[in-house]
C-alpha cells in the first residue's frame, strides 16, 4: 500500500484530516466531497496512492475494476435514486487540463435532482 505523506486523501485515509464517509473497505474508502457540485456528490479512492489516472498501471487494474463495481452500491447507499429515471455521473479529472486539484486518484459520483453546477466541466 503506498502512501505519501504531502497528500490530502492520503492523510483522510490515515484519519488525519476528518471526512464524511459513506464506505470504506481494506483497498477503498468514499467520502462526500466538501464543495458537491450536486445534491450527492462523493469521492471513491484507491487507499493505495496513485496519483492520477494516467500514472495507473496493470497493477492496478483489480483496485480501479473494483472501485467502478462498488459506485453503483454506494451511490445508492448516499441517497442517489434508483432505476432509470435515478442513477449518477461518473467523472475523473486528469492533470491539469482535466481540471485536477488533489493529486490522488478519485472518482467524482454526482447524483440527486438537477440543476447540478457546471464547475467540474469547466
Ligand atoms: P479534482 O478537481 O478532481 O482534483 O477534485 C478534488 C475534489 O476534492 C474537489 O471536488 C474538492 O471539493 C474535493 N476536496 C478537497 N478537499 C476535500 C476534503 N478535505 N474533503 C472532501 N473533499 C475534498
Ligand atoms: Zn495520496
Amino acid at each position: 500500500m503506498k502512501h505519501d505523506p504531502d497528500c490530502l486523501f492520503c492523510k483522510i485515509i490515515e484519519g488525519k484530516i476528518p471526512s464524511k464517509k459513506v464506505y470504506e473497505d481494506e483497498d477503498v474508502l468514499a467520502f462526500f466531497d466538501i464543495n458537491p457540485g450536486a445534491p450527492i456528490h462523493f469521492l471513491i479512492i484507491p487507499k493505495t496512492h496513485i496519483s492520477k489516472l494516467a500514472d495507473a498501471t496493470m497493477e492496478n487494474q483489480q483496485i480501479l475494476g473494483k472501485m467502478m463495481l462498488l459506485i453503483p452500491k454506494i451511490a445508492l447507499d448516499a441517497g442517489a435514486r434508483p432505476g432509470q429515471s435515478g442513477g449518477f455521473k461518473v467523472i475523473v479529472n486528469n492533470g491539469a487540463d482535466g481540471g485536477q486539484e488533489v493529486y490522488h486518484l478519485h472518482i467524482h459520483v454526482l447524483a440527486g435532482p438537477r440543476p447540478w453546477k457546471q464547475e467540474l466541466l469547466g
